[in-house]
């Protein structure tokens, strides 16, 4: 018998018809003889819909009260699914984070996971009962429901997976992780494994298919980690297993790219100093919670440096107040970030010049450039986006995966 935490995530949360489709999948798990746990996802939408009431009345994310409020989302899905579990015959009990507890440290919409007490958890299963835990949420010091950060139920159930002892099964609406998001190129394939370096490098590039922060925390605490379809019938879903590099049989070079919208540059001409230098720069934006992604640092004629840099497009305004002060700040919105991502890049001599190359034909322009080990990320208008990202596909003949 092994233990398994099921995620439901919004779409296989998203109608009582879906809930229930997902409460069969749950049910046909323990047929399996397996002991299951449930962790869900807020109904499709609900997020969103509170966070614009909550926007409307002067609370965005980052205020503790819009955590209560985005909270409930998940509050009212373990009670549903709950339902739809009891409706099939089983016993069923929702589980709020307050009632275990999962204790959270830091600011509201970003809190991180301290520590979960599984003895209620526990109990339930000994009792036969299916815990359905809300996710997104836990307690902080002084007993407020705070949030994990957008997707934050992938985290939720990685963790409760990780106190059980269990495998954790993210069941979504597409059949495990694509070579590429498939709403955007069709000719996708799905990957059988994938390591968690690759996972984490596509998930932070902004394939949101899992959270950034689930996938570490899997792979620190050794968590069996699957993909799978909610919209396959029982049992149906061939899905994506999340593995450690060494248990990759198949070396690839790329195993996917990734993209992420909605991106902004700021250009700072001729600054020095150390008071208004590209380090002033870099402390005010840190001060001001905004995170920077690429730089681009070049010497001004003038003397000094030009510094160029991109931030996510939400945090455009925040960064451009907290630079008021420097004469030629400038920015550009409309940008998008594609990222190709792969084990198999390292140590290659050829990954800027193929990507470079591969999006010249396409007569894309490359607006900046960023490596790391296993990827490649270049920041290009947002309307050639979808272009690039087939164009990539294409090159790195992903469609024959
Ligand atoms: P859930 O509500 O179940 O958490 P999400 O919307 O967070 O689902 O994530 C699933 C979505 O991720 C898919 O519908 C798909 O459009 C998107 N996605 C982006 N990149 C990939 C990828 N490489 N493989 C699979 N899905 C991807
Ligand atoms: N409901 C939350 C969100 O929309 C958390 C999640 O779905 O994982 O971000
Ligand atoms: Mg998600």
């Amino acid at each position: 018998m092994t233990r398994l935490v099921l995620k439901f995530g919004g779409t296989s949360m998203g109608s009582p018809e879906r809930i229930a489709h997902s409460a069969a999948i749950a049910a046909a798990e323990i047929a399996n003889g397996h002991q299951v746990a449930v962790v869900v996802s807020a109904m499709a939408g609900e997020t969103d819909r509170y966070l614009g009431h909550a926007s409307a009345l002067g609370g965005g994310l980052g205020e503790i009260e819009t955590d209560t409020a985005l909270a409930a989302g998940e509050q009212a899905a373990a009670a549903l699914m709950a339902l739809a579990l009891k409706q099939l015959g089983l016993k069923a009990r929702s589980v709020l984070a307050w009632q275990l507890p999962i204790e959270v440290e830091g600011p509201p919409g970003a809190a991180r996971i301290t520590g979960i007490d599984g003895e209620v958890l526990e109990s339930l299963l000994a009792g036969g009962v299916i815990p359905v835990i809300a996710g997104f949420q836990g307690v902080d010091a002084q007993g407020r429901l705070v949030t994990l950060g957008r997707g934050g139920t992938d985290l939720s159930a990685a963790a409760i997976a990780a106190v059980l002892g269990a495998d954790c099964d993210i069941y979504t609406d597409v059949d495990g992780v694509f070579t590429t998001d498939p709403r955007i190129e069709p000719k996708a394939t799905r990957l059988e494994r994938i390591s968690h370096d690759e996972m984490l490098e596509l998930a932070a590039m902004g394939a949101k298919v899992l959270q950034t922060r689930s996938v570490e925390y899997a792979k620190a605490k050794g968590v069996a980690m699957r993909v799978k379809s909610s919209f396959a019938p029982p049992g149906h879903s061939a899905g994506t297993e999340v593995v450690n590099e060494s248990a990759l049989a198949e070396r690839r070079v790329v195993s996917g790219i990734a993209y992420a919208r909605a991106q902004a540059r700021i250009a700072i001409p001729g600054i020095e100093g150390s008071t208004s230098g590209p380090g002033a720069v870099f402390a005010a934006l840190a001060a001001a919670g905004v995170h920077v992604d690429m730089i681009v640092q070049g010497r001004a004629r003038s003397g000094g440096s030009n510094l160029e840099f991109s931030v996510e497009g939400r945090d455009l305004r925040a960064a451009l107040a907290a630079l008021a002060g420097y004469e030629g700040l400038g920015s550009a919105v409309g940008l998008a970030k594609v990222s190709v991502v792969g084990t198999g890049l390292r140590g290659r001599a050829d990954v800027a010049r193929t990507l470079y190359g591969v999006l010249e034909r396409e007569a894309i322009e490359v607006r900046m450039l960023a490596t790391s080990e296993i990827k490649i990320s270049a920041l290009v208008n947002e309307d050639a986006l979808e272009r690039a990202v087939r164009a990539l596909h294409a090159a790195y003949r992903l469609d024959e995966a």
